[in-house]
């Protein structure tokens, strides 16, 4: 027989009955949203609560808003919903790649914004192109609600800024008004199933041929995702050609990203293709912007 992975579920019908249980149990319970993740840490024996807090069927699966406006997307919005969202299809495609490509057809269906957020890995995909668009994170707990940008939410390898008995429970992208480019570059050496080797988003707000604002988040080259601040500052203001976009990935390759050597590649590799997944996301946000596609 195989073993109960916690001792009792919990199945809240509302974001505070879920704060109270969090509450009352402690250090002794876990959320569990899709559970790709979880149910792995269960498994391993990684963690070992004794009760589980299944928030998956807490109203919190939704997207709303528009690009002119900025988007609220609920934290238990799947993978499966995003990738199938005609609004996000039409406004918002980065989206869309990072969940059409976030794992293969059952992770796709079961994991959600709010947990690839949560378990805090620096390859996460929604996690990587969320941090270029400067998003916001809703947050409800036993002292009440506050909000956390998306790049200061991470501590660490699985390690967030949630205090005990807190929920996510939205994502706020800001409004991204008038002409834009966003582009995702996820580089993994199987084409399905596997998590980024390096992942790279960049977003551009032209200035006629100059750009604008520019973002650069670098995933799977860090403790944590990260913003590419050197490559920003190479890129912005300046009037774009591809030239830069390469001195941004060279920037992004030497100065802003780190790397190991782990089972899936060397630190040097991770090195070569950082420079490339660069140049290639600021390449084809630059065109995206310019009406390219
Ligand atoms: C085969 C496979 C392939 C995968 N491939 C990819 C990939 O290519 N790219 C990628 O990014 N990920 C990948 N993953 C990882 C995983 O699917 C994602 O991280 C997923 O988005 C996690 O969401 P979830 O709802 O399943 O989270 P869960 O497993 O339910 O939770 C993850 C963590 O977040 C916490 N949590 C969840 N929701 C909340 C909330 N609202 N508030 C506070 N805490 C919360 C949980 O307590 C837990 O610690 C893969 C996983 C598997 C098993």
């Amino acid at each position: 027989m195989v073993a109960p992975l916690a001792k009792e579920i919990f199945e809240p019908e509302t974001v505070e009955e879920a704060i109270n249980i969090l509450h009352r149990k402690g250090e002794d319970a876990a959320i569990i949203a899709g559970g790709t993740d979880l149910i792995i840490s269960l498994r391993e024996g990684v963690i070992q609560p004794a009760n589980i807090v299944d928030i998956i069927k807490l109203p919190l699966n939704y997207i709303k808003g528009s690009r002119a406006k900025g988007f609220q997307i609920g934290a238990t919005t799947t993978a499966k919903d995003i990738s199938t969202s005609g609004l996000l299809k039409k406004e918002l495609p980065i989206l869309v790649d990072a969940a059409i490509h976030l794992g293969g057809p059952q992770t796709i269906e079961l994991a959600t914004i709010g947990g690839n957020i949560c378990n805090a890995s620096p390859c996460a995909n929604f996690t990587n192109v969320l941090a270029a668009l400067d998003t916001v994170i809703k947050i409800k707990g036993p002292d009440g609600d506050r909000e956390m940008m998306l790049k200061d939410f991470f501590r660490g390898p699985g390690i967030t800024g949630l205090k005990r008995a807190e929920v996510v429970t939205e994502i706020e992208i800001p409004a991204i008004p008038g002409a834009y480019g966003a582009s995702y570059v996820k580089h993994t050496l199987r084409k399905e199933m596997d998590i980024a080797i390096v992942g790279a988003a960049a977003l551009i707000i032209p200035d006629a041929n100059k750009v604008g604002k520019i973002r650069v988040a670098l995933g799977s080259v860090g403790a944590t995702v990260l913003l590419a601040e050197n490559a920003r500052k190479i890129l912005e203001g300046k009037t774009f050609s591809s030239r830069l976009a390469e001195s941004a990935g060279k920037a992004a390759a030497e100065k802003d990203a780190s790397y190991i050597d782990d089972v899936r590649a060397s630190a040097a590799y991770r090195k070569k293709i950082t420079r490339i997944a660069v140049k290639k996301a600021v390449l084809d946000a630059w065109s995206m912007a310019k009406g390219g596609k």
